[in-house]
């Protein structure tokens, strides 16, 4: 499949040099935001953070030049930062230089640092308040969207608290009983029993989720029917598919879920908090695949664009754009032949690559970007420490 792909990318890229954009383009224009929904219009602050797994300013500048020089248009990102601020956040673990995604996700979820592995709580095992236990005590709505499986260590560290990241089948059952209204993602095996999941208590967290006013959506067409006010959808067994290899007929992209979500989360007159991950980006730097990495910052930045669509009908709405931390550490480098030409950006999409370089295919301890418009955006600029991004979401959400 993934070889067919790359054929695929390889005779696209070829054609589109005389006629670009190339396939990655396409993308773009199939990921433009539709209308979002209108707010019930508050004076309520509400934030959409979104956290690119793994999105270092490595990965930012190799897509912005993408971008500019082959698709004619600037990242979403970018023209966010431009209208409001930019800045950096440092983030290492309590007890490690180079953080994984649970001590980082704590760190953004509850504003304190703990151990790489530990979610939602300190190294000894005390529960952190996170921010959607904050903000749902404030009577805000709250809502996690990922492309990975929503027990993964990111998205749970904001619904979940456990002291290894590994116990998701304990984590999807926190997760079915949380507050938020909306949890959309993959890892539909953590909440259903033997035959379609993998629970050996036999659970099916979905029925009891159902119970408790919740529709229950596994793909593309049950999400666009849903027309309840608390979702739960798990589009893949565990991740969803990288955007390169997704089947629109089944599984909705990041922009589809941000606009369901939004569609719920707007209804609340108090204000909401939606928390946008873009989950997959980090495993494909794990593997030096710049392809799917490209792929999935681009289905990443089209959600930011969507959120930026909504943010004019909204003027309390704070968009922050950030990371968890830096993977792999890419950056357009020399080859035998030299510095690489503006033409040879086209093999970005291709799986033969040679001028980008990588440092490891671990997480690495560089800084990474902070981009935010909206009142809060204040907030954000400048060089920040994880935890005080979290600070940030609590101020701009008026808590
Ligand atoms: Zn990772």
């Amino acid at each position: 499949m993934k070889r067919q792909l790359c054929v695929l990318f390889l005779i696209l890229s070829i054609a589109c040099l005389a006629c670009a954009p190339s396939r990655l383009g396409e993308y773009r224009a199939d990921l433009e935001p539709a209308a979002p929904v209108s707010p019930v219009g508050t004076s309520a602050g509400s934030v959409i953070l979104f956290i690119g797994d793994g999105m270092g300013p490595q990965i930012v500048s190799i897509a912005k030049i993408y971008s500019e020089r082959s698709l004619g248009a600037d990242l979403n990102m970018v023209n966010l930062a431009n209208t409001g601020t930019a800045g950096y956040q440092t983030t290492h673990a309590a007890n490690r230089l180079v953080t994984d995604s649970a001590a980082s996700g704590t760190a953004l979820a509850t504003g304190e640092k703990t151990n790489n592995g530990v979610v939602g709580m300190s190294p000894g095992g005390r529960e952190f308040q996170n921010i959607f236990e904050l903000a749902v005590r404030h009577g805000k709505a709250v809502g996690v969207v990922s492309t990975t499986a929503v027990t993964h260590a990111t998205p749970a560290c904001f619904l979940a608290h456990a002291p290894s990241r590994d116990m998701q089948y304990e984590i999807a059952e926190q997760i079915a009983e949380s507050e938020a209204t909306v949890i959309l993602g993959g890892g539909y095996k953590y909440f259903l029993p033997p035959e379609r999941g993998r629970r050996r208590d036999g659970r099916d967290l979905t029925a009891e989720a159902r119970q408790r006013g919740f529709d229950i959506a596994f793909d593309s067409k049950d999400l666009r029917r849903s027309s309840g006010d608390k979702l739960l959808g798990l589009f893949a067994a565990d991740h969803m598919p990288y955007e390169q290899a997704r089947r629109e007929d089944e599984v909705p992209s990041l922009v589809d879920m941000i606009g369901k979500a939004l569609e719920i989360l707007a209804a609340d007159p108090d204000g909401f908090l939606l928390v946008v991950e873009g989950g997959r980006i980090d495993h494909a730097e794990h593997g030096n695949d710049i392809s799917d990495a490209i792929g999935d910052f681009f289905a990443f930045d089209a959600a930011i664009g969507h959120a930026m669509e909504y943010q004019k009908q909204d003027s309390t709405l704070t968009i922050v754009v950030t990371a968890d931390h830096d993977t792999g550490g890419p950056a357009i480098t020399a080859t035998e032949s030299g510095y690489p030409s503006y033409e040879d950006l086209e093999a970005l999409a291709g799986q033969d690559c040679k001028f980008v370089g990588w440092v490891s295919g671990d997480h690495t301890g560089t800084m990474v970007p902070v981009f935010a418009s909206g009142p809060g955006a204040g907030e954000f600029s400048g060089v920040r420490d994880n935890t005080e991004i979290h600070d940030g979401v609590v101020t701009a959400l008026g808590l």
